[in-house]
């Protein structure tokens, strides 16, 4: 069985995740990563694996069997998600959780006719805790579904307070209240606010003359991310931000609390306690890069996500090894 051949578009935090990701899988083997920056300025953890600008990867479309992209939800995937899956077929973790259908639908124009298959929005969440909900949501369809995110850093939250004008450096951890988890979990079925579910936390390094005020003003207003919630800011220096926020923890829980048949109280609860958001989501986008490159040889091109992937093709054991060993 030829391994399969990976590629990396992007390398930040997720994109050195994937590259420990793929040497932890012996079925794959990666190819190279590209990159926007002068490669030479881009040092992998492996000395083996070449690092290529990104401008020449169409060169690269017969040696790599599935693309995996790296980039940031807000401004990259919107822009290399549809330009990457007309020429690989790619996995991302796109989580701008109310784009998904415009961003799906651009994937699925670019990679369609390309014969291409283009897995979006794949990690815990999106991803692993949107099959959770699906499964609560399907097998208790009398009920209400629950999700807390925390406490954690947020990977996508903290990439868009680093691209505000102004921001230096930063970072956002998103916090649960306690005693919502509490209320959902002995069946009470409450009506949570967002406000009421979670708060976030900003700790930025200000850019040289750039003011405090404004910087926070765009932070807390901006939709999707701050606008609905109770935000605070807080302005540190370099030095602790080093210090005290270098750790990228986090986790959450998805909870669906219903009633069957008699009306009889059933709560199922998933949940995550990851020591490295961005190695832990490199993880799912290695195990769903195997099942994008297994759909793309059945045929089963355009654009694709977690709720459409069978739960055997993630896996590098083969569905008769799975009867018998997992079932
Ligand atoms: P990141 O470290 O900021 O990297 C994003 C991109 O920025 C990289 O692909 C890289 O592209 C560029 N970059 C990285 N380091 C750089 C540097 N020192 N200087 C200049 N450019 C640099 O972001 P990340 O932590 O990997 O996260 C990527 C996305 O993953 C997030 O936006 C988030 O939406 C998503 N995510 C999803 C989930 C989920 O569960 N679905 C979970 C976690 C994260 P080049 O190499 O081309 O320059």
């Amino acid at each position: 069985q030829p391994k399969i051949r990976i590629g990396i578009a992007g390398y930040g935090n997720l994109g050195r995740g994937v590259e420990m990701a793929v040497a932890q899988s012996p079925d794959m083997e990666l190819v190279g990563v590209f990159t926007r920056r002068d490669p030479a300025s881009v040092s992998l953890l492996s000395a083996q694996v070449p690092v290529y600008p990104q401008a020449d990867i169409s060169q690269f479309q017969d040696r790599i069997d599935v693309l995996i992209l790296c980039g940031g939800s807000k401004d990259d995937l919107p822009v290399q998600g549809p330009a990457m899956a007309a020429l690989f077929n790619t996995v991302d973790s796109f989580d701008t959780h109310a784009t998904i259908p415009e961003y799906y639908a651009a994937l699925d124009e670019a990679a369609k006719p390309a014969g291409k298959t283009a897995l979006l929005s794949v990690g815990w969440d999106p991803g692993l805790f949107s099959l959770n909900r699906l499964y609560g949501e399907a097998i208790l369809p009398v009920g209400e579904t629950y999700t807390f995110w925390g406490k954690g850093l947020s990977q996508g939250h903290s990439d868009a307070v680093r691209r505000v004008p102004g921001v230096k450096a930063g970072v956002q951890y998103t916090i649960p209240a306690e005693p919502a988890i509490e209320r959902v979990r002995s069946g009470e079925l409450p009506q949570l606010t967002t406000r009421e579910k979670h708060r976030r936390e900003c700790y930025v390094v200000l850019a040289e003359g750039a003011e405090a005020s404004e910087v926070e003003q765009a932070i807390v207003s901006m939709p999707h991310y701050f606008a609905d919630y109770d935000t605070a800011v807080h302005f540190i220096s370099e030095e602790e931000l080093r210090r005290d926020h270098a750790a990228m923890p986090h986790g959450g829980v998805v909870i669906r609390s219903g009633t069957s048949g008699a009306g009889t109280t059933q709560v199922v609860e998933y949940t995550l306690k990851l020591g490295s958001n961005p190695e832990f989501t490199a993880a799912v986008l290695v195990a769903y890069a195997r099942a994008t490159w297994r759909l793309n040889q059945q045929g089963v091109v355009g654009a694709q996500t977690v709720l459409d992937v069978a739960p055997g093709l993630l896996s590098p054991k083969s569905p008769a090894e799975l009867r018998k060993e997992l079932l």
